[in-house]
């Protein structure tokens, strides 16, 4: 009966047709059918502690660092493989040590099985209030190991139109005028550059003009919180406005909303929401206050909140970025999964640092480009670390 009803579907045209429009769970089962693999049917978490080198000195508004603290997962099931990552600037108050100390409470065999990402990543964000990256390095892995297994890249799973990505900027940090220079022309690649400003008016003034004096490339600007005054701020952006700025991110202390607000009413240029918006509960709280949101996987968990911010800042009307830390192309390609649906993409965390053990998501003409392979389609940079 089976092979009739096949070769009828077949001669009918309907098979292929059908093919085309698969549900997520039928091109599971159809990979479940066509799979040789016997691995255990239990899910195993392991990690390893990772320094990324930056290439440069990194200066923002108030540090300084030359690495910066990863932690690597994997998650392995039924045969399969999901690779996260957790990235961890000392600002954000994680390190190595805790992250390790919070993965080693996950118990993911308190679930039958991967596909349950909802269920597991409520129960891994009840473990303690914090540790946001190391949450998020769990959550990717099991996007990376259940999109392997569907045979499918999140984009695709999720229905989004690979083309709407943004180009991505290239972050020109706080330095002297030489050595900005020098990055400038590192940047020729990019349509867009990402300039951290947030010092005194000169230093601010100083980093534009440089930068004008190498390229016309257009420039997102990121104050890091580093002003402190509306009125001042509000000049600055003028004076931006006027140098092919498309967006400012964060001129203010994430606590001064009136004040941002004051701004956003008034600036001529985007006004976006970076440490002021960590999860998915700060999105309604800042609509009004800003024109949009900076989205991070490390500070949001990962690619399922991340995509529930999406579906709610859109419903406020607000715009969307995705940002990153200096990360691994692991966590980079995670958040490239989420570009098709943002106004700018700041995704360079990869080619900031010296030593990336991935390849993922590429850049092509200054474009995020996504790619069809499966997960994350993440391959290895020499020998695998875990
Ligand atoms: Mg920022």
């Amino acid at each position: 009966m089976k092979t009739d009803r096949r070769s009828f579907l077949k001669s009918a045209g309907l098979l292929t047709a059908a093919a085309a429009v698969l549900h997520p769970a039928q091109i599971f089962a159809q990979a479940e059918r066509g799979r040789k693999s016997s691995g255990s049917k239990k899910m195993e978490l392991t990690w390893v502690p990772f320094d990324a080198k930056m290439k440069h000195v990194f200066t923002i508004a108030n540090s300084s660092r030359t690495t910066t603290p990863l932690v690597l997962t994997k998650i392995t099931y039924d045969g399969y493989v999901g690779y996260g990552e957790a990235a961890m600037p000392p600002y954000l108050g994680e390190t190595q040590a805790s992250c390790m100390e919070f993965l080693k409470k996950v118990d993911l065999n308190k679930f039958a099985s991967p596909f349950l990402i909802e269920d597991i990543m409520k129960y891994v964000d009840s473990i303690a209030t914090n540790n946001c990256a190391a949450k998020a390095s769990i959550d990717i892995a099991l996007h990376d190991l259940v999109g392997n297994i569907m045979g499918q890249p999140w984009w695709k799973i999720w229905g989004w139109d690979p083309t709407t990505t943004p180009n991505t900027s290239f972050t020109v940090g706080i330095d002297t005028e030489e050595v900005v220079r020098e990055k400038t022309k590192e940047a020729a690649p990019y349509k867009v550059i990402k300039v951290k400003l947030g010092r005194t008016e000169e230093e601010d003034k100083m980093m534009i003009n440089t930068i004008r004096s190498v390229t016309d490339t257009v420039i997102c600007v990121d104050a890091n919180q580093g002003w402190k005054d509306k009125h001042y701020a509000l000049d600055m952006i003028n004076w931006l406005n006027e140098r092919n700025v498309n967006m400012v991110e964060q001129p203010m202390s994430k606590y001064a909303l009136d004040d941002t607000a004051w701004i956003t009413e008034r600036s001529p240029l985007p006004i976006i929401a970076d440490e002021a918006c960590q999860r998915l509960t700060d999105v309604k709280k800042l609509h009004g206050a800003y024109h949009g949101i900076n989205i991070k996987l490390m500070k949001c968990t990962g690619m399922r909140e991340a995509r529930e911010m999406v579906s709610l800042a859109e419903s406020l009307n607000m715009k969307l970025m995705i940002g990153c830390m200096s990360e691994t192309s692991c966590a980079i390609t995670a958040g490239a999964q989420i570009a098709p649906k943002t106004q700018w993409a700041d995704l360079d965390g990869n080619v900031l640092i010296a030593n990336d053990c991935y390849k993922g998501m590429t850049v092509v003409d200054g474009k995020v480009t996504l790619h069809d392979a499966p997960g994350l389609g993440l391959t290895h940079v020499g020998k695998p670390l875990l």
